[in-house]
């Protein structure tokens, strides 16, 4: 009998890029690797053997301690705005093994994150612990299954060591896929210490990778930043509309695929607050939810900038061109937001109220500490009770314009309640459960994480099972904090 094969398909397209991209890095060999968890639907779409990589030989191959046929190991320089400082990163702890082709012919980055020590360590030690990499498994799932553009997760392997954190923790390595890790900060990094022609190359690979139709476009370089901008436009919008906090919207950790990238000190907001902070190390609030659109915004100014050399010969010019591409950012951004609201409430066709019946709410939220989820999904089964929002006059009114707009609607009631089924998922990651799952696991049991990862893969079933998932947490849970670089 032949040996199965795993299904590795890489190519390596990145090492093409000029040398100064990237230095050639293996993973650093662990000490006794154990598979926690495989993404056995992700894997199958990548064309990957479950079975074979649940062997010794793929979990090998996970863990960093084997090399995949094919593969040519690198970390990747690059740059980035930190709470807006601008410093030299790259890949301190993972490493690029290639780009897996899939089946039906898409690329994507394997990369393995937590893989040990690189040039761009600083003074890290190249490695990551079993809970925050558990932890973007979790958060990057249950962003898939809403339906939000996100790298992805195929699997996590503890090492066998020890990592030393606040405390000392198991060490894990995650597995994760993404479109591409090109970020704002890989064009940041080469504008500020690269030549134009290595600028050019960037942007030509970049193009390649993401954007077809550039070939057709008079200005190929600001249909790059034009497709960039409605990319994030749109992906910032989903964020919001569901409540996502990212926590760590540095320049590095935005990805020019439009994917979100980098599950640090994310977490979903309960209660609607536009204020909502979670990161520790985001003092003041920055990162906050209501902040977000601002900056996406800032970000892709900066990026902008990096491309002002391709834009125009002319400085000026290349600057004008540049600042009306990024004054089309908001509204973009704005657009889909009020689309996906619209949706929210049952809304299929468009009346110029619709913003201020949409911001009433959100102020009627906050006022009352509505939880942002759970409104919806009040409103989605007219099930208003229990909750102290519900029971006031201002909601009654409030109540009565939105069913009065409902019936402005050629739609019948059955189609507007569907939209909102579809639209306001019941389940989210809430931070109490998402942390009683990594306690759960970090002390061996991964039943906890198994059944949430379950019910996170279809937000919007509304099933009777779910239900339980969509209970609050208790007052002791507040304030809820999330840690970065762990
Ligand atoms: P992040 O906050 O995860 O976006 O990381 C910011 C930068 O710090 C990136 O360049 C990471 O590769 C690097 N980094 C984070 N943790 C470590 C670590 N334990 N060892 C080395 N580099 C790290
Ligand atoms: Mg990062």
């Amino acid at each position: 009998m032949t040996k199965m094969e795993t299904g590795w398909n890489l190519d390596n397209s990145y090492t093409h890029l000029p040398e100064s991209f990237f230095t050639r890095q293996s993973p650093t060999a662990v000490r006794s690797p154990k598979l926690i968890i495989l993404n056995d639907p992700l894997a199958a779409t990548l064309g990957l053997n479950v079975q074979v990589l649940q062997s010794k030989e793929g979990v090998a191959v996970l863990a960093g301690n084997q090399i995949p046929k094919g593969a040519l190991p690198l970390a990747q320089a690059y740059a980035g705005h930190q709470f807006g400082n601008f410093t030299m990163l790259g890949d301190g702890r993972a490493v690029l093994l290639g780009e897996q082709i899939t089946p039906l012919g898409a690329r994507f980055d394997i990369q393995l994150k937590g893989s040990g020590r690189t040039p761009y360590s600083r003074r890290g030690d190249g490695r990551a612990a079993l809970g925050p990499m558990l932890r973007e498994y979790i958060i990057s799932e249950a962003m898939h299954a809403l339906d939000i553009a996100t790298t992805r997760s195929l699997a996590v392997v503890t090492s066998g060591e020890s990592v030393i954190r606040e405390s000392e923790q198991p060490g894990a390595i995650l597995t994760r896929v993404a479109a591409s890790h090109l970020r704002v900060g890989t064009f940041q990094y080469i504008s500020e210490w690269g030549t134009v022609e290595d600028l050019r190359s960037l942007a030509d690979y970049t193009l390649q990778r993401h954007f077809p139709g550039a070939d057709a476009a008079e200005n190929p370089y600001l249909f790059l930043l034009q497709e960039v901008i409605k990319r994030q436009a749109a992906l910032i919008a989903k964020w919001q509309l569901v409540g996502f906090i990212h926590g760590v919207m540095n320049t590095d950790n935005m990805a020019l695929s439009g994917e979100t990238i980098d599950y640090g000190p994310c977490a979903f907001m309960d209660a609607y607050d536009p204020g909502t902070v979670f990161s520790s190390i985001d003092m003041r609030g920055r990162y906050a939810y209501g902040n977000q659109p601002h900056i996406a915004g800032w970000n892709l100014a900066r990026f902008a900038e990096t491309l002002l050399p391709l834009l125009h010969a002319n400085g000026e010019q290349a600057v004008k061109i540049a600042q009306d591409a990024i004054s089309e950012f908001s509204d973009l951004y704005h657009y889909n937001w009020l689309a996906g609201m619209r949706a929210k409430l049952g809304l299929f066709n468009e009346e110029l109220q619709d913003e201020s019946l949409i911001e009433d709410l959100l102020n009627m939220m906050h006022k009352y500490r509505g939880d942002y989820t759970n409104t919806f999904r009040a409103l989605t089964f007219d099930a208003p009770k229990d909750m102290e929002l519900f029971g006031t006059t201002e909601f009654a009114q409030w109540h009565e314009r939105w069913q009065a707009r409902l019936g402005r609607q050629q739609e019948a009631k059955a189609a507007s309640n569907q939209l909102m089924r579809n639209s306001n998922p019941g389940i989210i990651p809430r931070n109490h459960r998402v942390e009683a799952a990594l306690e759960a696991a970090v002390q061996g049991d991964y039943s906890v994480m198994e059944r949430l990862l379950a019910v996170l893969s279809t937000p919007y079933a509304h099933s009777p099972e779910q239900a339980d998932y969509s209970t609050l947490p208790g007052p002791s849970a507040y304030p809820y904090r999330t840690f970065c670089g762990t």
